[in-house]
């Protein structure tokens, strides 16, 4: 029998939204019952979890804010009890030179050891996803990260894929590297790279990963140690150290029911093809201008008077997607910051409408895009349902803009989700409620 309220082992801090998603579908895979907070929660009151994920929106803002709201989210799982923290960034290691990856990273390993103590490692690679790390180089599909799509993003362009040197440009901590063929020879081997890295000074390791038994061996080595930081994949690896296994059935969602919609801020190479592919099926679809937006045209409304004449069953979408050349001319024109910021407010003012006007499954693709979106309804927590694609689970949320309904969201990292994604999502939906609850 289990206690009454699980005691939680693992605290998770995000980086952004879907990153959190996509890190707590991963626990929930693997067998931890996992509960999602959106930003630190006011209240101590003890989750029933064995895993919860911090969902922050950090990853582009100021490397002292990033760290500050870090060290809260630390503190707050502190007095959850938990046994073991994991900083969650991109498989894609989105940063820049300024941070927020390692300025986040210090902090944490100073706030668990003591000024400049303590290790950790620095592990982005989801083979599942097609990020894999080898020679301490971040791959994309057969691409290095910096030949992928990921070298045109518009805030955290990655022109260098050699982990070791972008981490070592934004840690005071020396950084190291377990190449494959320690991890190839297991736990015993990467827990002894550990131990040597530290001794000549490391407080960072890169870790080789190219498949999911590269995964687990890097998880078992990772059985005590107080800090993780890794994209979502090392999380794989983890649950089997508290003695969790894999469960087959997936954790049922409440029935889902009303308007099916898409809200897409993502420039991302992969939602690029979705976008197109959900066009070319004849789905109707609504291009937000950025350009026109950032001259003063009223897009929302439009956009919403727009959503209010599509009466077909079927999904529709409100995109600002855009090619790099389009998104360098509003960029040019408003600054990068202010330039997503824009986008953003106005897709996620465009969400809270669609909502009011009826939506009950809504994909958001775009990390910060989820970000402002979740913000704007109003939603604190998230239950974890089924995969849709790696990474991406639908989820049922409570808004109080449709108070005593579920709400079922996607929340879709950039380059997640294969061409058809944004269609065959809400194909899933309709077994809501019929699932097997797991056990
Ligand atoms: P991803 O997950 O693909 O990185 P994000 O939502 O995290 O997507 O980031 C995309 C950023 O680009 C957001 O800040 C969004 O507001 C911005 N953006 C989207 N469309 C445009 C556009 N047409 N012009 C300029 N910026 C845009």
């Amino acid at each position: 029998m289990r206690p009454a309220v699980r005691a939680p082992r693992l605290g998770c801090i995000a980086d952004d939204f879907t990153g959190a998603t996509d890190l707590a579908n991963n626990l929930v895979r693997q067998g931890m019952v996992t509960v999602q907070t959106i930003g630190v929660p006011a209240s101590d009151e003890r989750l029933d979890a064995d895993a919860i994920v911090v969902a922050l929106k950090s990853r582009t803002i100021p490397a002292a804010d990033a760290v500050q709201q870090s060290l809260q989210a630390l503190r707050w799982l502190q007095a959850q009890g938990v046994e073991q923290v994991y900083f969650k960034y991109c498989s894609t290691f989105d940063s820049t030179p300024a941070g927020n990856i390692g300025p986040v990273t210090d902090a944490l390993l100073d706030a668990l050891h003591g000024p400049d103590q303590g290790f950790t490692i620095a592990c982005p690679a989801f083979p599942e996803n097609a990020r894999t790390v080898f020679k301490g180089h971040l791959f994309v599909g057969d691409q290095l990260l910096s030949d992928s799509g990921m070298r045109q993003h518009p805030l955290t362009p990655m022109t260098d894929a050699n982990l070791v040197r972008v981490m070592q440009a934004q840690t005071r901590r020396r950084v190291g590297l377990v190449a494959r063929d320690t991890v190839a020879r297991g736990a015993d081997a990467v827990r002894g790279a550990f131990a040597t890295l530290q001794q000549q000074g490391v407080g960072v390791a890169i870790v080789d990963a190219v498949d999911n038994a590269d995964l687990h061996a890097i998880g078992a080595a990772l059985k005590g140690l107080p800090l993780v930081t890794a994209g979502s994949g090392i999380a794989i690896g983890l649950p089997a150290n508290w003695g969790l296994q894999a469960r087959t059935t997936t954790s049922a969602l409440p029935p889902a029911g009303g308007r099916c919609a898409v809200v897409s801020g993502s420039c991302s190479a992969a939602t690029q093809a979705q976008v197109a592919h959900f066009r070319q099926l004849g789905l109707p679809s609504f291009q937000l201008d950025a350009l026109a937006l950032a001259a003063g045209s009223d897009l929302v409304a439009d956009a919403l008077a727009w959503a209010r004449t599509q009466c077909g069953a079927g999904p529709f979408l409100v995109y600002a997607t855009a090619e790099p050349q389009a998104v360098r001319a509003v960029q040019q024109r408003l600054g990068v910051a202010a330039a997503g910021e824009l986008v953003e407010q106005a897709l996620a003012r465009i969400a809270v409408g669609l909502v009011e006007g009826g939506v009950r499954q809504l994909i958001v693709a775009g990390g910060e895009t989820s970000g402002a979106v979740v913000q704007a309804l109003g939603v604190d927590r998230m239950r974890i349902g089924p995969q849709i694609a790696p990474g991406v689970p639908w989820t049922a949320v409570e808004s109080n803009l449709c108070p005593g309904e579920p709400l079922h969201l996607a929340l879709k990292s950039g380059n997640f989700g294969g061409t058809d994604f944004m269609s065959q999502a809400f194909v899933m939906t309709q077994a809501f409620g019929v699932l097997e609850t797991a056990p």
